[in-house]
């Protein structure tokens, strides 16, 4: 089944274990790789929004600070360096494919308040009009909850559902979901598609992610969840070789698919 076919607004969420290296700088080869494919999904006529984590990894790389930060004020002080360093790195290698990039920086206070979720679909739709690609982060500088709900994960949702998207891609540091962890077991077997979701899917997912990333499994099964509730499927693929998104435009069935709620 082609699972992007009649799918026009995608949003495509990419974390920091796909944008970094182990030691935190950027991964410049994979970036590049994620932002040309994008640029293709545009040209082949799609609508894209990109929800990015590194922020914190990339300030933490630039102030070259001896150890990853660990408290929340340290957190949210390398976010301020790294989201900026983030957004440079989008707009120069965007511009190389003739795309402009959008900042919107979101908090958990905007997804809870109706109006200002309606400020946001506004500027969504008009920025999607205009032809940007919106790029998408927690403004994790001037808030401490967002990463409480989830990160980016969750994150990715609100902003599917904020801007009306057809389909979620989740680049994650894992193929897909397994019914066990497939670090562990290796009889591990990929589940290909989600029907529904329910106790047992979630009993599948292991424990967290890499160090560097904030989520794991349950927190995309869980953000699955309020994305099918709201209409929206979620595909969760590996994001270590971003040219895999273009077997994902050809219509091959790769990663975990999570059917909308009927
Ligand atoms: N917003 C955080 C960052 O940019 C990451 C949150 C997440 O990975 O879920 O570093």
């Amino acid at each position: 089944m082609n699972v992007i076919k009649n799918c026009k607004r995608i949003v495509i969420k990419v974390g920091t274990s796909t944008l970094t290296y182990g030691n935190g700088s950027l991964n410049l080869r994979r970036i590049e790789a994620f932002v040309r494919t994008v640029a293709d999904f545009k040209n082949a006529g799609h609508e894209v929004v990109i929800v990015s984590s590194g922020a914190v990894a990339a300030g933490y790389a630039k102030m070259a600070l001896s150890e990853y930060p660990k408290t929340l004020e340290e957190k949210q002080a390398c976010a301020a360096v790294g989201q900026s360093q983030l957004m440079k790195m989008y707009e120069s290698f965007f511009s190389m494919y003739g795309h402009t990039v959008a900042q919107i920086l979101m908090t958990k206070d905007v997804v809870d308040d109706s109006h200002r979720l309606e400020l946001v679909r506004n500027t969504f739709h008009t920025l999607i009009k205009m032809g940007c690609i919106p790029i998408v982060n927690e403004n994790d500088s001037v808030s401490c909850d967002g990463i409480k709900f989830g990160g980016n994960d969750t994150l990715s949702a609100y902003v599917g559902i904020a801007c009306g998207a057809d389909i979620i891609i989740n680049l994650s540091d894992i193929d897909g979901l397994y019914n066990k962890d497939p670090r562990k077991y290796e009889d591990a077997v990929l589940i290909d598609r989600v029907e529904v979701i329910n106790d047992e899917i979630k009993s599948y997912a292991g424990g967290a992610g890499s160090s560097r990333g904030t989520g794991g499994m349950i927190t995309k099964i869980n953000a699955a969840e309020i994305a099918a509730n709201a209409g929206i499927p979620m595909l969760i693929i590996n994001g270590e070789d971003p040219f895999r998104l273009y077997d994902v435009l050809d219509g091959k069935h790769i990663g975990t698919y999570f059917a909308r709620r009927k």
